[in-house]
């Protein structure tokens, strides 16, 4: 192993669980900016940096960071992102997922996916597949056109936004729902596992009880639509575009009344389904 490495892994092993993975066998890097479990979130050119010194590519995965917080990936020099369009980007379930692939990588990337809206000229119809030499390449069919309307708007909407005043909002409003947790709900045995660290935190909060999802089903119930995710994690997420300080509020004090009560006791909170 090359000094750099070393100095590397040193130095992220810490922050970057992560990068004690790499090694001269790794070949590409799959991660996820911001968990979906804890709402952690990395440091996109530390880690981009390790990858790169190991020799290896990184794939961004950008699900719960676009649309929640400023993403540089060219400064970051990323290799590839993906990401879905319906969180923070607001498209809705069924919106278009999309991808992100550096300027120096294009030519040499091909898309296994072969289909009509990737080729140089669609409306050609050659019988010949000839990729198209753009990013246009990695289309593959159709797209579901109505599926992209909800997402033409969004758009619009942060093509006006600054995404510094939104990340600048999104950790105060995490913030603030950490301090509630804290202060109101730490009592029930709700114990936040989102880092307090503000360099360390996404866009959601996550909660952990070990009756999470009858819990969740209730606030669910109440109006307050979070999420459980196995085995006892409650998600919590920020749109700082439309959720306000009193959403905040609300959130926390209608769980802190569900807790009192005992309300998630009510059988009909512990049945199981399919969407949790
Ligand atoms: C939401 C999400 C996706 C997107 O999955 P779809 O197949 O587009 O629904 C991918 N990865 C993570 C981590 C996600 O949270």
């Amino acid at each position: 192993m090359c000094s750099p490495m070393r100095r590397w892994r040193s130095q992220t092993m810490t922050t970057n669980p992560c990068c004690a993975l790499l090694g001269p066998d790794t070949a590409v890097v799959c991660l996820s900016q911001v968990n979906y479990r804890t709402g952690r979130l990395r440091d996109m050119a530390c880690v981009t940096r390790a990858i790169h010194e190991a020799g290896a590519l990184v794939i961004w995965d950008l699900c719960h960071s676009l649309g929640a917080l400023p993403i540089d990936l060219n400064g970051c020099n990323a290799d590839f992102a993906v990401g879905c369009s319906y969180k923070y980007m607001n498209g809705g379930p069924g919106a278009p997922a999309w991808l992100f692939v550096a300027s120096r990588h294009l030519a040499g990337a091909g898309n296994p996916l072969t289909g009509w809206q990737g080729h140089a000229a669609p409306f050609a119809f050659e019988v010949d597949f000839a990729p198209s030499a753009t990013i246009e390449k990695f289309r593959v069919g159709t797209p579901p056109v109505l599926s992209y309307l909800p997402l033409l708007e969004s758009l619009a909407v942060f093509e006006r936004t600054d995404m510094d005043a939104l990340r600048a909002k999104s950790l105060k409003l995490t913030g603030y729902f950490i301090e509630l947790a804290d202060g109101k709900l730490a009592r029930h045995g709700l114990k936040v596992i989102t880092p307090r660290n503000e360099a360390e935190r996404g866009s959601q909060v996550a909660l952990t009880h070990e009756h999470g999802w009858p819990i969740m089903q209730a606030l669910i119930a109440c109006g307050v639509v979070g999420d459980f995710r196995a085995p006892n994690i409650l998600r919590f997420g920020f749109t700082p575009l439309y959720v306000g300080f009193e959403d905040v509020w609300a959130a926390a004090a209608t769980l802190e009344a569900i807790m009192e009560s005992g309300l998630w006791r009510e059988p009909r909170f512990a049945e199981r389904k399919l969407v949790t």
